[in-house]
């Protein structure tokens, strides 16, 4: 099969490399990709266009379709794929809404009785700001739109609170800010494969979103993850049945199929689990510490998924535990530097390194975006995992990469107990 992946991330770079173990495979694309997947995939240039990629995968002859990111899921690159008879992993515009709006999510889980925080849409500032008054805080609000990553705010004072809702309504026309409930607990992520019907998921994870250690600092797109998360049975039960079969099956009840993967960012509070997001593919970085643990063929899985035939399956996953730490530009998230130059010695035994934000200068391994690189250690346990990704950071990357010293601490009390 001629298999592309869309996106240039960690997350896509994770993709790939499992794709690549994939005997169904014959050629690899990648569009736009990044340095790291040169030698796996063919790369393809691409500013963003679905429709035109759509076309070049038709002409191409492409069998199937990954799709990494979220905003060209959003844009509708499914449809166009399933418009011109291609087969996608990945889910339709409208399915993508639960991650496209997060009024429309909250709205659906409303319909369907899956626990979230409680909460409010609003339009008009001033109406915005006489809740917050009402409410008080702690309260969180969240830009209903794609923000990656970034539109979120965790108020502890009214004026932050105030100034995040005017900085989200008065940025554009058409702005809707979700003002809701502030959740204490324990944070973690199931992902989830699904058909539309079937719903299989993977193993629970955590990121870890604050820039620096002990969960300080400004929101990230993510500077690390671990997996699997220790989260008890009953309580994985919980997020299959109070969670993701309402979810896949409401969807459903309203004339959309979901067929991809489905994210479910979860706070484990005292009453159980309650859905902080949902998102319409794998997290990045999620996916580098799950995707190594995968022992199931993916193109298998995607292929299933896409054609929707998943009832049956069961996944098998490696032993063991993996642990993904970012390395960011300085700079990240606001602005981060680009264009530094990047050590990346091979990794030993244990050890991948996953490429995000990296390009090719006459030659020259750069820096180019806000994450650079991903470092995955795999171990018999998380501690193993942990000490081989740490063990190798000093020696790959750039001066004055950001990174968190300490991915997995919450994982790690908790498998403790
Ligand atoms: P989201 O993109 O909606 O997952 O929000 C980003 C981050 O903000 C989450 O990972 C949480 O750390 C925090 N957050 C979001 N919603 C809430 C909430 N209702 N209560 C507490 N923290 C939240």
């Amino acid at each position: 099969m001629k298999v592309l992946v869309v996106g240039g991330g960690g997350r896509e770079h994770a993709l790939l490399w499992k794709a690549a173990q994939s005997p169904l495979v014959e050629r690899l694309y990648a569009a736009p990709g990044n340095a790291g997947m040169e030698a796996l995939a063919e790369l393809v240039p691409w500013g963003g266009d679905v429709e035109a990629l759509a076309d070049w995968a038709l002409a191409e002859g492409i069998d199937l379709t990954l799709v990494g990111p979220e905003a060209p899921l959003v844009e509708g690159i499914a449809d166009a794929f399933l418009e011109r008879g291609l087969l996608v992993f990945g889910p339709t515009q409208k399915a993508a809404m639960i991650e496209g709006s997060k009024a429309f999510a909250k709205g659906l889980m409303e319909r369907y009785g899956i626990p979230t925080a409680r909460h409010r849409v609003f339009r008009e500032p001033l109406e915005a700001l006489e809740y917050l008054e009402e409410v008080g805080v702690p309260v969180v609000v969240k830009d209903s739109g794609l923000a990656a990553g970034k539109g979120v705010t965790v108020a502890f004072d009214l004026h932050q609170a105030k100034q995040a809702v005017a900085n989200i309504l008065n940025r554009a026309e058409g702005g809707e800010v979700v003002i809701e409930e502030y959740l204490e607990g324990e944070e973690a992520t199931v992902l989830a494969l699904t058909d539309g019907e079937t719903i299989l998921p993977l193993l629970p994870s955590q990121d870890h979103k604050r820039l620096l250690d002990g969960d300080q600092g400004p929101m990230t797109g993510g500077m690390g993850a671990v997996a699997p998360y220790p989260m008890d049975g009953a309580t994985l039960r919980r997020v299959e049945e109070e969670i993701l079969k309402p979810l896949i099956a409401g969807l459903r009840a309203e004339g959309v199929v979901y067929r991809g993967v489905v994210y479910a960012g979860l706070m484990l509070t005292r009453e159980g689990p309650k859905v902080l997001e949902f998102n319409a593919r794998f997290g990045d970085p999620e996916a580098q510490a799950l995707l190594p643990l995968l022992e199931s063929d993916l193109v298998e899985l995607a292929l299933r998924v896409a054609e929707g035939r998943l009832g049956g399956v069961e996944l098998s996953w490696k032993p063991g535990a993996a642990a993904c730490v970012v390395l960011a530009a300085p700079g990240y998230p606001e602005s981060p530097r680009k264009g530094i130059p990047l050590q990346v010695p091979e990794p030993p035994e244990g050890v991948l390194v996953f490429h995000a934000g990296t390009r090719r200068e006459g030659g020259v391994l750069v820096s180019a975006g806000g994450r650079v690189l991903n470092v995955v250690g795999l171990g018999q346990d998380l501690r193993e995992a942990l000490e081989r990704a740490y063990a190798y950071i000093p020696r790959v990357g750039f001066p004055g990469a950001v990174y968190r010293r300490d991915i997995g601490f919450r994982a790690l009390k908790g498998s403790r107990a």
